[in-house]
């Protein structure tokens, strides 16, 4: 059974969020406490808690993800500078939403990814 998270809340637009795309199956918003000049989370309406509970069914929408996490970035104008695509899992990976999202960051030259 799936529990309501706060994404599924802004998917069904009953709470705010800077909403930059959404279909039948993927939502698209702003991170609230942007990392990078552009942090967006590509989350699938459906509620998958984390990766651990990916299954062979959920392959044609997390396949979707990077179709539309390329086409953001191609909105965004960083698709030839480069982006980093983030997903975390648990604890370890400082998962706070257990609701599968991808984190597109971009905008500036990013680093290494683990300092
Ligand atoms: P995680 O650590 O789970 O991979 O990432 C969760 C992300 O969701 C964080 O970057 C956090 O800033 C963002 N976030 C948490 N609550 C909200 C919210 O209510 N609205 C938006 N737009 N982002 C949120």
């Amino acid at each position: 059974m799936n529990h309501d998270t706060i994404f599924s809340k802004i998917i069904t637009h009953k709470i705010p969020a800077d909403i930059v795309y959404q279909d039948k199956y993927i939502t698209a918003f702003k991170d609230i406490m942007p990392k990078a000049p552009v942090h967006i989370l590509i989350v699938p309406n459906i509620i998958i808690p984390t990766v651990n509970d990916v299954k062979m069914c959920h392959e044609p929408i997390l396949g979707k993800l990077f179709t539309v996490a390329a086409k953001i970035a191609k909105q965004h104008g960083i698709h030839e500078n480069g982006y980093r695509l983030i997903i975390n899992c648990n604890h370890h990976a400082g998962q706070e939403i257990f609701h599968f999202h991808m984190h597109l960051l971009g905008g500036k030259y990013l680093g290494p990814l683990i300092e």
